[in-house]
């Protein structure tokens, strides 16, 4: 008997069969040397027999249930792949939508925390829980043309503001549209979703196909967005308030970290944001002095880790880079990030080089960076962050020759909203503080989450801060009028 397809009659039930016969199926791919050569996404995902015995793999466990609880979102999962192991995609879509906003968008990036908490990890590969929500969501939008939404509520008569259209302001937005506010969104750039579109590449997320059907939906539900507008600049949030009756700041971390190394200035020297923004989005969706698409030489080094790290050594791949090597002052141990996307970094022959950091960048005569100086690291006692510090080593410096840096070492708060809002409080680092149970900042009637409050995360945790946020404004909405005395059959209609 073929386990791999015949299970819709002889499906093994038994636990402990599941573990032994079912093994983790393979996900459709672009080969790497094909997909190098554009931006369509890298990932086709599962194949309808494949996502079938992958769900299978389930052991359905009692409660607690590790990838229910490791869910940011608390994705119903166990019931959702029992679903799909039953062929009811549909069922299984909506399933999803009662948890999240974003789960296409989810089913491609998320580094699904979930599948730590899966106990089948425990003695296989764990059950590939991101692309069987990318398999569901597909599915649903293909047979009804839209991401399954529910009706909205009644008009209700508020009005609330969302800051930021990344994926957490794109949550709170959606879910307090569901409940009747009227909500809209200000957004700094020409178009919505935040790192969705400016950070996070095509060949992960499709703008047009993925990103713009979200926002479109968006608008359809009633969401206003308005555009190229700057809070904190353009407009305070004092103003915002008179003209909402509550506020949901989702700004980010947009402010890269610098890198304190003679030569960082040189031409050829790259900023994530403003690499990733310009390779891989299309040109009408970015500001005007961005239109330009950067270009590469033979030879690419990409400094730092993690996803950053990664989406931007791909991209100098896709752009026709040579040689694109990451180098990382840690060791592989350490590195954050996806490691699937790493693997596929490698994959399209880009390398890493461990345990080493830039001491200085050599320009040529025309002030193009031609080089980089580096020192070999050794790993000491752990830092504040928990990993082991890296410590240089005496006289290992060498040169590698290079024609482009693109620096990806992080990112900061953006402390205007913050300075020009005092009695918003933030850290010291510009974060902004809320109450962790509601998201509720130092300021009645103004709410916060995402990287702007946790500093740089991942799409999961500031979709759950979205929502957690929206359910409090709405309380606080409701509160409001219970104090006003307001019907809601009037106020629908104020
Ligand atoms: C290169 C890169 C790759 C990543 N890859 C992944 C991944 O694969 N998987 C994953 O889960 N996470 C990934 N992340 C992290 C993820 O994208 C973020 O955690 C997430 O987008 C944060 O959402 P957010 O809504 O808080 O903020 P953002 O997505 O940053 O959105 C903030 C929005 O606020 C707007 N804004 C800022 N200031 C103002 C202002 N003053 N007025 C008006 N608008 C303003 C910005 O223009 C932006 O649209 C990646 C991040 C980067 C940088």
């Amino acid at each position: 008997m073929d386990l791999k397809v015949n299970l819709v009659e002889e499906r093994p039930v038994d636990r402990k069969e599941k573990l032994v016969y079912l093994d983790p199926q393979p996900l459709v791919v672009r080969p790497p040397e094909v997909r190098v050569c554009d931006f369509e996404e890298a990932v086709i995902g599962f194949t309808e027999d494949a996502v079938v015995v992958e769900a299978e793999r389930c052991l359905q466990c009692p409660d607690p249930q590790g990838c229910v609880s490791s869910c940011p979102v608390h994705n119903n999962i166990p019931e959702i792949l029992w679903m799909v192991a039953h062929g009811d995609y549909l069922g299984a879509a909506w399933k999803y939508r009662e948890t999240s906003n974003l789960p296409e968008i989810c089913g491609r990036v998320c580094p699904a925390p979930c599948m730590d908490g899966d106990v089948v990890g425990r003695r296989k590969a764990p059950i590939n829980l991101e692309k069987i929500e990318q398999f569901v969501m597909d599915y649903a939008i293909d047979y009804y043309g839209h991401i399954p939404t529910p009706e909205p509520a009644p008009p209700t008569g508020f009005s609330v503001g969302i800051v930021g259209s990344g994926p957490a302001g794109l949550s709170a937005a959606e879910q307090l549209a569901l409940k009747g506010h009227k909500v809209v969104v200000y957004e700094r750039m020409p178009a919505a979703g935040g790192l969705l579109r400016y950070g996070i590449p095509n060949f992960k997320l499709d703008k047009r196909r993925v990103v713009d059907r979200k926002i479109h939906q968006l608008e359809e539900l009633g969401i206003e967005f308005v555009y190229n507008i700057t809070v904190g600049k353009d407009i305070t949030v004092d103003e915002l308030m008179e003209r909402h009756d509550a506020l949901f700041i989702g700004v980010g971390t947009w402010v890269e970290a610098p890198l304190k190394v003679p030569g960082v200035d040189l031409d050829g020297v790259y900023k994530t944001l403003d690499f990733l923004m310009r390779a891989n989005v299309p040109l009408e969706d970015l500001p005007p002095d961005k239109r330009e698409r950067p270009t590469v030489g033979k030879r690419v080094a990409i400094i730092g880790g993690g996803d950053s790290a990664t989406d931007c050594a791909r991209t100098a791949v896709r752009l026709g880079a040579e040689e694109v090597t990451i180098v990382y002052r840690r060791s592989a141990a350490e590195m954050p990030g996806s490691w699937h996307e790493r693997e596929r970094a490698l994959e399209e022959g880009v390398k890493i080089e461990y345990l080493t950091a830039p001491v200085r960048f050599i320009g040529d005569e025309n002030g193009h960076v031609k080089a980089m100086e580096c020192v070999r690291m050794r790993l000491g006692e752990p830092d504040a962050s928990g990993r082991r510090r890296p410590i240089p080593i005496e006289d290992s410096n060498f040169i590698m020759e290079v024609d482009n840096v693109v620096l990806a070492i992080g990112f900061w708060p953006d402390p205007l909203i913050g300075e020009t809002t005092p009695d918003i409080k933030t850290h010291k680092w510009g974060l902004i503080v809320v109450d962790p149970e509601t998201g509720q900042t130092s300021r009645e009637g103004v709410f916060a989450g995402g990287d702007a409050v946790r500093g740089p995360d991942l799409v999961v945790d500031a979709m759950a801060d979205g929502r957690k946020a929206a359910e409090h404004i709405h309380r606080y909405l409701m509160s409001k009028r219970v104090s006003m005395q307001i019907p809601a059959a009037a106020s629908a209609f104020s």
